[in-house]
Formats: structure tokens, C-alpha cells, sequence
């Protein structure tokens, strides 16, 4: 359909979106989330500006159960900074949701002796940090259900944070479904897709 409504199925992120002055699903979010939904392996080609961090950041609400408090969906980008903006971007959507919680696992939020799990649902962080939270069993992996890539051409292009993220990927559940979101379908790009997100629908948007 052609209204917010078709973008989630939670009262509360619904009345989020109204709030941010969403009335329809951008062009991004109609033809992604649908395929996100039927549990498609996705590597999507978009640019910053068209709703992006919306399409995956409600794929990711979509899955969590809130009755269980573990992580069930990952987002890693390649900086902090990003990190951050995804993490702000998604406590914004859930602002009127008293349920859904979210990590942050970037360098200098996770205290250095911690080992208290992630009790959130769902976890935004940089590759690095976020392998550290998976060895130390911050970031318990058995209820992971979707793992994000935001800037994947940038991730995959800087200097090790590509072997991070591949190192991520392995340790995820076999059947995680992958969504890789990306400005360009480089080399890098592709050849992770095919060997973590097997069956990716490409799209360009
Ligand atoms: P992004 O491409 O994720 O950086 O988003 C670009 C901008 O579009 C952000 O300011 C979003 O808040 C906004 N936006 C995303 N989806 C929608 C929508 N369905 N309706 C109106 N604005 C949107």
C-alpha cells in the first residue's frame, strides 16, 4: 500500500513515524521491505538521502520479539560516528515504544572488564568493537536473526575493518538473513555478498 501504515506492524513505531512526518514509504522502503519481510538476502545499491536507515532500521524492529531479552539483530557501519546517527536514528523511531531497546557497541562504550550480556534487542556498532563484544560474549549470538551493513563499500574497503566484518559474519547464525546496503556494487562488495549473503536480490535504488 501507499501509506506509513505498511511500514510496520507495531502501533507505537507507527505513531513514531507520524511524528516524524512520515506519510509514505519512500521508493527505498516500497520495494526493499517487502522483500526484507519475505526473508530475502538483499544487497541494495542507495544513496544517503533516500530513506535507507528508515527501510533497515524497521526491518530490524520487525524482527525482534521483545519478550526475549537478547540481541536479535546486528547493524555494523564503518565509524563511530555512524554508528551513533543509526543508533540515535532508531531510539527516534522507538520513542513511543517503551519496549524495544538498543546497544551501542562502538571503542569506549563497552567498559573494558564488563561481561554483563547485551539485554537489547537490537545492536548498532563498528566491526572491531562489535567482534570484541561477540569473544567476550557481550553480544550473545543464538537469537540473531538479521545482520545489517550499512556503507558496505566503505566497510569493506578500509584497511581490516573488511576482515572484521567477515569475521562477524561467521560467527552469526548459519540462516541469518544479511542485508548489505551500499553507494556502489564494488568489487569488495560483491564478492562478499556471494559468500555471505547467498542468494542477495541486488537492487538499485
Ligand atoms: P537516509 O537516506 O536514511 O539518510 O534518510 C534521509 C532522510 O529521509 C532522513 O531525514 C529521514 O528521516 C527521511 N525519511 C526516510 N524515510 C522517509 C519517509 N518514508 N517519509 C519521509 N521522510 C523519510
Amino acid at each position: 500500500t501507499n501509506s506509513a501504515d505498511s511500514l510496520t506492524s507495531r502501533k507505537a513505531i507507527l505513531t513514531g513515524l507520524y511524528f516524524m512526518n512520515y506519510r509514505k514509504p519512500s521508493k527505498v522502503q516500497a520495494t526493499a521491505l517487502p522483500l526484507i519481510l519475505k526473508g530475502h538476502n538483499l544487497l541494495c545499491q542507495s544513496q544517503t538521502g533516500t530513506g535507507k536507515t528508515a527501510c533497515y532500521a524497521l526491518a530490524m524492529i520487525h524482527m525482534v520479539d521483545v519478550k526475549l531479552n537478547k540481541p536479535q539483530a546486528l547493524c555494523i557501519a564503518p565509524t563511530r560516528e555512524l554508528a551513533r546517527q543509526i543508533i540515535g536514528y532508531i531510539n527516534t523511531l522507538c520513542r513511543f515504544d517503551g519496549e524495544i531497546c538498543t546497544e551501542l557497541a562502538i571503542p569506549g562504550q563497552i567498559d573494558k572488564k564488563s561481561r554483563m550480556p547485551f539485554e537489547g534487542h537490537i545492536v548498532v556498532g563498528t566491526p572491531g568493537t562489535v567482534v570484541d563484544c561477540l569473544n567476550r560474549k557481550i553480544i550473545q549470538t543464538e537469537h540473531l536473526k538479521i545482520l545489517i551493513m550499512d556503507e558496505a563499500d566503505n566497510l569493506l574497503e578500509m584497511q581490516g575493518l573488511g576482515d572484521q566484518a567477515s569475521r562477524v559474519r561467521s560467527r552469526m547464525p548459519k540462516s541469518i538473513q544479511v542485508l548489505l546496503f551500499s553507494a556502489t556494487f564494488s568489487e569488495n562488495v560483491v564478492n562478499y555478498a556471494a559468500t555471505f549473503a547467498p542468494g542477495a536480490i541486488k537492487l538499485t535504488l
